[in-house]
């Protein structure tokens, strides 16, 4: 599987572009934002996207979202609790950043996710890890190898819990169980460079706190 990474819109989020090799099957996670340079990237590798993933609603995740599925014809998947804001962006979270509210185009779900969710694609088994904490919805996509942790997990790091839907305690129990997955993963986050899950359970303050509270 190979990944490409473009960074997207004025906070700087990950885009990421997966896909196989041998087939050019391919998924994306997160399209924030410039669904010009997405859609390029996607027609200059010459992948053929099937499945849009959102690790988690937040405006700089979703603002190329309804042109990129509209353009690529992909399906569009989200957790079930974070659907309605897909359909319908409300501008809580950016009120709550202090930032004017955007215009996003609306881009209806068509898959629904949920905790255990295995989802073939790219000749991968894609599975789905509910892992709140960030959001109430927030979720990673592990291919076994490949982590993409959205706003979960970050290298050193983990995404900010003070926006509407954030939990701290809830974010350390999500790091506990990201940190327990067996052997090592490639990370690869929303925001900043990606890591691999055996660093983090090294290194990371706030996972090394979540493994420290669960004692
Ligand atoms: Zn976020
Ligand atoms: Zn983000």
């Amino acid at each position: 599987m190979l990944v490409e990474t473009m960074v997207v819109g004025f906070v700087q989020t990950n885009c990421y572009l997966a896909w196989n090799e041998a087939t050019k099957e391919g998924f994306l996670v997160d399209p924030g934002d410039n669904a010009p340079l997405i859609l390029d990237t996607v027609r200059r590798l010459g992948v053929q996207v099937k499945l849009i993933f959102l690790t988690h609603s937040h405006f700089d995740h979703i603002m190329a979202l309804a042109e990129v599925a509209a353009a690529t014809g992909a399906k569009v998947a989200i957790h079930e609790s974070e659907a309605a804001e897909i359909a319908a962006p409300s501008p809580a979270t950016l009120r709550a950043l202090g930032l004017p509210a955007l215009q996003i185009k609306p881009a209806p779900a068509d898959i629904l996710l949920k905790e255990g969710d295995t989802l073939p694609c790219a000749g991968e088994t894609l599975k789905i890890l509910h892992t709140p904490g960030h959001t109430t919805g927030s979720v990673c996509i592990d291919t076994g190898k490949l982590l993409f942790s959205g706003d979960t997990l970050f290298e050193d790091d983990c995404g900010r819990c003070d926006l509407p839907g954030g939990d701290y305690s809830v974010m350390l129990s999500s790091l506990r169980r990201l940190a327990a997955l067996p052997g090592d993963r490639v990370v690869y986050p929303g925001h900043s460079v990606s890591t691999t899950l055996a660093r983090e359970r090294q290194v990371n303050g706030d996972m090394l706190r979540a493994l420290r509270s669960a004692q």
